[in-house]
């Protein structure tokens, strides 16, 4: 009896997933493991080219077997894998990148040129094929910057991993890779003795995480594993205050000239320690007490640790979900009064890609129309003027001040308050103010945690756009 209702439901999911597979057929096309692409991305403002560096056998795909044709349309770049024989697009995944972030910078606009290495990981095809990259063009159009053909079955393909004798602990795992979203989180600046704070980070930010809707009621979709990486010296590096440290990713403040934007800029040695398991998902965290982060859409979330013990500037909790929202759903900055390094970053006359703001180019219509309700003005009008001008003394605060501190809690909480009082306060519209700049530039929600520093939970666009990447990466 057992045995028969097992193969009735067996029938039964059959038939389901073959009304599903409306894309390419995994098995058809792909093996069950990585293949991960290696790349030099080199340029300057305006120009750009690819070149192809190595290509590394990785054990398991982690990815959905189900949905492989990208259908989220998110991120500035994408890689689309195309079967040589049948001329089919059998894999396509949107990303964004260092270099895509570094063209917009001053430096680049001087002409001057650099390389990022990048990794593009697909499941590993059985048979020849067209690898592409393509770029959003100045009206957000996917156009091809550069194709390859390759051959898995070469013997270019490197098939013996860099040993890496961390370990690798199971944090949260509650099923199959395929079907989850797999989150891998690496430390960085954590010597051999900062191991014990090192575990305990990783369980208050998992915690964090899976308390923040939507992913708290989300949590079964995920698993959750975490790298022990060993650096042989405590921190990262801190250029502006002449800090080196030796630590094993290399992670960094002052990315692109900003003071608290820490990235990693080793993406092999990044890529090859993090061979060690499945992920859909990178997080960084660097064991610092100085405020910073960043996150770049499919690539990875970086977050500072805060200090051994908690004190006032304890604010790792909001900068890791708010990194983890650019990097997991390509989530836009929906702030527009602190200082960046971009020139430029949204052109002016073209929709945003990003799910969370807009330029609003159609009066009366949004891209989150569904989530408006009826009769609510658009653009929504607020006290966008008295919020600037508490946000301009905010700015300009003395850090010397011995009050500096209390002086900006008050001033958070009276634009807090002023957020509050708002007509519209709750109420999904389109806020003048977001991407960085003050106008021409539309939010969803007066306050979001892609707005302020601050506990607030994901306004409903964003929790929106998180759970369409969620249902993506486990369908
Ligand atoms: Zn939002």
């Amino acid at each position: 009896m057992k045995k028969a209702s097992g193969f009735a439901l067996f029938l039964v999911a059959l038939s389901l997933s073959a009304q599903a597979a409306t894309g390419p057929d995994f098995d058809r096309f792909f093996l069950p493991k990585t293949l991960r692409v290696d790349y030099f991305h080199t340029g300057t403002k305006g120009s750009e080219v690819f070149s192809l560096d190595q290509l590394v056998e990785q054990p398991v795909w982690a990815g959905s077997r189900t949905n492989l044709v990208d259908t989220l349309n998110l991120g500035k770049y994408l890689i689309k894998v195309i079967d040589l024989a049948t001329n089919q697009l059998i894999y396509s995944r949107g990303f964004c990148s260092l270099y895509g972030e570094w063209e917009t910078t001053d430096e680049a606009a001087r002409g001057i040129t650099r390389t990022f290495s990048e990794s593009a990981l697909i499941p590993f095809p059985k048979r020849p094929f067209q690898f592409v990259i393509a770029k959003r063009d100045a009206e957000n159009h996917f156009r091809d910057v550069f194709s390859a053909a390759i051959v898995p079955d070469s013997l270019h393909v490197r098939r013996d991993l860099p040993h890496v004798s961390f370990a690798v602990e199971d944090v949260m795992v509650h099923g199959d890779p395929a079907t989850k979203v797999d989150i891998l989180i690496l430390g960085d600046g954590y010597s051999r003795k900062d191991l014990p704070k090192f575990r305990k980070d990783v369980r208050r930010f998992v915690q964090d995480l899976f308390d923040t809707s939507p992913f708290r009621e989300r949590k079964k979709d995920f698993n959750v594993r975490a790298v022990e990486v060993i650096s042989a010296e405590s921190g990262i590096d801190e250029p502006t205050k002449h800090r080196w440290r030796d630590n094993a990713l290399g992670c960094t403040y002052n990315s692109f000239g900003t003071p608290r934007y820490v990235l990693c800029f080793d993406n092999k040695t990044l890529r090859n320690v993090a061979a060690v398991a499945p992920y859909d998902a990178l997080i960084l965290l660097v064991n610092s007490g100085r405020y910073g982060g960043g996150g770049i859409f499919n690539l990875y979330a970086v977050c500072y640790s805060g200090p051994e013990t908690q004190g006032d500037s304890w604010w790792p909790d909001y900068v890791f979900v708010h990194e983890f929202g650019h990097s997991f759903a390509g989530l836009a900055d929906e702030y527009y009064s602190s200082n960046v390094s971009y020139v430029d970053f949204y052109p002016k006359g073209v929709e945003p890609w990003e799910p969370n703001i807009t330029a609003l180019l159609q009066p009366g219509h949004v891209k989150w129309q569904d989530l408006v309700e009826p009769g609510t003005p658009l653009p929504t009008p607020w006290n966008k003027a008295r919020y600037d001008s508490l946000a301009a003394v905010r700015r300009h605060l003395n850090r010397q001040d011995p009050e500096y501190k209390e002086k900006a809690r008050a001033l958070e909480q009276e634009m807090q308050q002023l957020l509050r009082s708002e007509p519209y306060w709750g109420k999904v519209g389109a806020f003048e103010g977001a991407g960085y700049v003050s106008t021409g530039l539309y939010r969803p929600f007066l306050d979001c945690r892609m707005f302020s520093k601050s506990l607030t939970g994901f306004c409903p666009v964003c929790a929106q756009a998180i759970e369409k990447v969620i249902d993506f990466l486990t369908k």
